[in-house]
């Protein structure tokens, strides 16, 4: 009896491994949650051979699980599909592939598409849709208004890619409409490999959710390199739940910032907040001596962060651009050797994160207690 179930389970066993082997592993890429809410890292801008991308759907969910994704979103073009000889499914089907495999794996997967138009006002993704073929209209106004219909969440896709805009990056009136009327909600300031300033300050000036996304047509493997930190461009969602309700709240309500080539561009709340939960300073008494106090500063990000002393810290002696590797510890010391200054316990001294943008021409601010 017993032996005539050994060959069964063997074989079980060996099914099992493989079922799980292919989906290959998860890395372990941390940005922490903030205070209060979820850190969800997301890409809301990608396609598959449903439009012009290269790959069958299922593979999207299994790439974003292992590079340590949490949301994405497929977003096909409409009105721009070459294999539609081969590829015959209608506009809802790349997400209905696609979401078994994102469920299985714990990814949220977002409805969305991309209502593809030449400028203005070019190219809009729109997520949270229900049915994309009835976004499928000759006017691009009528595609807005349904989406708008299903409660979408609009945003304008690479404002400033040069196939539309040779030699500027414009707002026009069409967008100022799209605004008013509610059907524009974000905008990516950084789309692929690009980042536009232009597009980060119109964000800022017109109250528009910031989103960075990578737009990737072939395999992330093929378009980024993932080695080390590496990473694709991220939208990360400050959500209250971990949920597709809580990405839609957290999108409609702008808490983003995007993350792009190692370098951080949002709102200075949602910064700062992000700053604090990727870093802890603590005092390190051993170190410390009369007149000099020490820290030691942990990054708990896989980001590699940068501090540019201010003035105050440098006449305390901390002259030289100060690095702080990710998942590393580093200890810091004011009023030590070359100090102007005696350093009393607990006094604080101000820093510029390098890599940390609130605007496009100005950096995060921080003190530093010691
Ligand atoms: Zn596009
Ligand atoms: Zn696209």
């Amino acid at each position: 009896m017993i032996k005539n179930l050994v060959l069964p389970f063997l074989f079980f066993l060996f099914i099992n491994s493989f079922i799980s082997a292919q989906d290959g592993a998860r890395r372990h890429f941390n940005i922490p949650d903030i205070d209060g809410f979820h850190t969800l890292k997301a890409d809301l801008h990608i396609h598959t051979v449903f439009s012009d991308g290269l790959v069958w759907p299922t593979l999207r969910p299994v790439e974003a699980w292992a590079e340590g994704l949490d949301v994405i979103s497929i977003t096909d073009h409409i009105e721009y599909r070459p294999f539609s000889k081969d590829v015959v499914g209608d506009h809802n089907r790349s997400y209905e592939l696609a979401l078994p495999k994102a469920a299985e794996l714990g990814i949220i997967l977002i409805k969305g598409t991309e209502i593809t138009r030449k400028m203005p006002p070019g190219h809009s993704n729109a997520l949270f849709v229900k049915d994309i073929n009835q976004i499928d209209t000759p006017e691009w106004k009528d595609a807005f208004a349904e989406a708008g219909k299903q409660g979408a969440f609009i945003f304008w896709n690479h404002p400033g890619w040069k196939a539309q805009q040779r030699d500027t990056v414009k707002w026009f009136d069409e967008h100022t409409g799209l605004l008013a009327s509610k059907q524009m909600h974000g905008i990516e300031i950084v789309n692929y490999k690009e980042y536009y300033p232009e597009a980060f300050k119109w964000a800022l000036e017109k109250n528009l959710t910031i989103l960075a996304n990578s737009d990737i047509h072939g395999s992330v493997y093929q378009e980024y390199d993932l080695s080390g930190s590496g990473h694709r461009p991220m939208t990360l969602i400050f959500t209250r739940e971990r949920s597709e309700k809580g990405v839609k709240d957290a999108l409609f309500e702008r808490r983003t910032v995007a993350l792009f080539n190692g370098t951080y561009y949002g709102r200075e709340e949602w910064m700062s907040k992000l700053f604090k939960a990727c870093v802890g300073i603590n005092a390190d008494p051993l170190t410390s001596g009369e007149k000099s106090r020490s820290v030691e500063i942990t990054n708990y990000s896989s980001i590699d962060l940068f501090l540019v002393p201010g003035k105050e810290a440098e006449k305390a002696g901390m002259i030289y651009r100060i690095e702080l590797p990710a998942h590393s510890t580093i200890k810091l010391t004011a009023g030590g050797w070359g100090s102007e200054i005696a350093v009393k316990p607990g006094q604080q001294f101000g820093f510029m994160v390098e890599n940390m943008f609130v605007a496009p021409d100005q950096k995060l601010k921080v003190n530093i207690r010691f």
